[in-house]
This record gives C-alpha cells, sequence and structure tokens, in this order.
C-alpha cells in the first residue's frame, strides 16, 4: 500500500444508492483491506501530529470509523455525535438540511470545554451541510475549531467553498 492512489482505487462506485442517479462512493471495500484501512488512519493522523488536538469529535456512523482510531493515536479524546435522541445525558442539538426536510444531530453539553482543540472527522465530504452541524456543535461549547478531516472530498459538490473558514485535510479527492 504505497500511494493514495493505491487507496482510491478500493472504493467502490455503487450507481443508483441510495437513490438514482447518485453514484455512491463505498468505502466498505477499503476498510475490509487490512492495509488499507491501517494507512488511512495513519495518512490523516500524520497530518494532525503537531496540533496538540485535545478532542476528536466525529458524527455517527461512518464518522465513527475514523475518529475514534484518531484520537488514540493523537493522544486525544473521543466525542460522538449523535442523531437525536441517542444521548443519554444532558445534550445540545443542531439542525441541517437534508434534500428533503431536516435532521438533528447532539452533543453532550460537558463533552468538551471552552478553548479545547478540536479536530471533526468523517468519512467523506460532499456539499458540506452534515459537518456544518457539527461545527455549530462545537461552537457552541466553545471549542477550537483547528481542521476538518475526510479521508474522501467529492471536490465538484464544493465542500470547500462553504467551509472556506477550515482547514480542510483529505487523502483522497474525486
Ligand atoms: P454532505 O453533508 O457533505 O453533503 O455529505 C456528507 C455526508 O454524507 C457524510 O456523512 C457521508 O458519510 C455521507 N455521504 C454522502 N455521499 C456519500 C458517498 O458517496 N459515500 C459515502 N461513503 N458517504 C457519503
Amino acid at each position: 500500500m504505497s500511494s493514495d492512489q493505491d487507496l482510491a482505487k478500493l472504493i467502490r462506485d455503487v450507481p443508483d444508492f441510495p437513490k438514482q442517479g447518485i453514484l455512491f462512493k463505498d468505502i466498505t471495500t477499503l476498510l475490509k483491506d487490512k492495509d488499507a484501512f491501517k494507512k488511512s488512519i495513519d495518512l490523516l493522523a500524520e497530518r494532525f501530529a503537531n496540533d496538540h488536538i485535545d478532542k476528536v469529535v466525529a458524527a455517527e456512523s461512518r464518522g465513527f470509523i475514523f475518529g475514534a482510531p484518531l484520537a488514540y493515536l493523537l493522544n486525544a479524546g473521543f466525542v460522538p455525535v449523535r442523531k437525536l435522541g441517542r444521548l443519554p445525558a444532558k445534550a445540545i442539538r443542531a439542525e441541517y438540511t437534508l434534500e428533503y426536510g431536516t435532521n438533528f444531530v447532539e452533543i453532550h453539553v460537558d463533552a468538551i470545554e471552552p478553548g479545547e482543540k478540536v479536530l471533526i472527522v468523517d468519512d467523506l465530504l460532499a456539499t458540506g451541510g452534515t459537518v456544518g452541524a457539527t461545527i455549530e456543535l462545537v461552537k457552541k461549547l466553545e471549542g477550537d475549531i483547528v481542521a476538518l478531516a475526510f479521508l474522501v472530498e467529492l471536490s465538484f459538490l464544493k465542500g470547500r467553498e462553504r467551509l472556506k473558514d477550515y482547514r480542510i485535510e483529505t487523502i483522497i479527492t474525486y
């Protein structure tokens, strides 16, 4: 496993998922390859080795796959952002827009201390809408967002433009 191109080859295109006209980037074919999974995590972790990250924040469920091992390697805590009603203790919520209707995500109120350095992680950046809700939650808790990290970026959907105020690190770009 030598390059980002080798990793990209392991991502499977699934036409018409979850609906007609969408070409879904299926990362499970990369995740099941032991060398590729390790390489993906190591490449992401390298980018933040000198950033003194306190907390890695990731949204369920694919964000957890990358967020937890990154937190471990960076010596940071892991904070889950979850769908509505899943967190057991006091939480705050943020709303985000889907193609049809809206959705909510939540974070525990005591998950981040003001000023802590936060890295937000997800598997894939498309329009940036999903990560926007996580950003909102971290800002409400006064976390200091150091960067946003994704394994895959679909650049034609222009998420980077929408999130231009943030440092964004990605490994594979389409
Ligand atoms: P966005 O909110 O940036 O438009 O969409 C990104 C979110 O949707 C991420 O949480 C990601 O998991 C999911 N997503 C959207 N399109 C794809 C795709 O083609 N492949 C994968 N693996 N996830 C996607």
